[in-house]
């Protein structure tokens, strides 16, 4: 950058309504979130759904039609929310590429790191957490982008799963993570130009997991209740060393999420490891 320029700091902001802000005090205030607010790369916002509510009860909630255990979240309250916030429905928003309003839900579209990449490039998300039996089906209809599922289970309220996605999301935005590049190097990474192998088959790079999980990681000390790092972290050459990343990222992916493997970018090289892998468990 030449001496004068300006940075462009970019400065993503996340609005979460929830009936329960309190759920929130702390779990921002630590490690890579606490820092990217306070180097203003990041503004996460709560705000209280009974705020919006006009009655002495300041209720949120109601029976559901047609009967049935459990109570509601009433679209009322939830759409003053998102006014108050000057979020308007879906068609009135259409010109606005950069903010995404998210149902979180467990009947909801699986949040995955490559969603995490896509609401990293937007400006502005705006989060609903459900409680009780859900949220009133025509929010989801009229203000919400994307319904988004954190896993194959049922949470009591949507604040864990609104958390998990503002973390794994705020972590992508450019200047965030210390070593820019470094998001790419963990499991999900995307491949990058760099991934292939030289002439004798070895990574060229680290970089892009290319959509594999990442490989083991060992710290001191050198030996651990009687178990040794793997002597090619300690002796080998970088060369050795990726070649040896490579294949534990290859062997934990085939044990632990063999589903991965599909869509991976394998070169030539990983595809013959795979194969003797695999020959192995047989
Ligand atoms: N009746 C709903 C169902 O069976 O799909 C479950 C409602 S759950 C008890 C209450 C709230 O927790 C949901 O409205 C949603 O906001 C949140 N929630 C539960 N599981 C979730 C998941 N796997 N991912 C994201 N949010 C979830």
């Amino acid at each position: 950058m030449r001496e004068g320029e300006d940075v462009k700091i970019s400065n993503m902001r996340f609005d979460i309504i929830t009936i329960f802000p309190g759920f929130f005090a702390g779990i921002f205030e630590h490690g890579i979130v606490r820092r990217a607010q306070a180097e203003r790369l990041v503004t996460i916002e709560t705000n209280d759904l009974r705020g919006f509510t006009h009655d002495r009860h300041r209720t949120v909630d109601d029976r559901p039609f047609g009967g049935g255990e459990g109570m509601v979240l009433k679209p009322e309250p939830l759409a003053e929310a998102l006014a108050s916030l000057g979020i308007g429905p879906k068609e009135a928003r259409r010109d606005d590429a950069k903010t995404r309003v998210v149902l979180l839900s467990a009947q909801g579209q699986p949040f995955t790191q490559k969603l995490a990449r896509e609401l990293a490039n937007l400006d502005r998300v705006a989060l609903i957490c459900g409680r009780y039996e859900g949220v009133d089906e025509r929010i989801n209809q009229l203000y919400c982008d994307l319904e988004l599922s954190i896993g194959d289970y049922v949470l009591s309220g949507g604040e864990l799963a609104a958390a998990v996605v503002i973390d794994a999301t705020m972590r992508l935005i450019p200047g965030v993570l210390g070593n820019e590049a470094s998001g790419e190097f963990e499991s999900f990474g995307v491949p990058d130009a760099e991934i292939g192998t030289d002439a004798q088959g070895v990574p060229r790079s680290q970089h892009g997991a290319g959509g594999l999980l990442d490989y083991p990681h060992y710290t001191r000390p050198a030996e651990f209740a009687g178990l040794r790092v793997p002597d090619m972290l300690i002796n080998g050459d970088h060369r050795q060393i990726r070649r040896w990343r490579r294949e534990q990222q290859l062997r934990k992916t085939l044990a632990n999420r063999p589903d991965l493997l599909e869509h991976a970018t394998l070169s030539a090289e990983d595809r013959k490891l795979l194969e003797a892998i695999r020959q192995e468990k047989l």
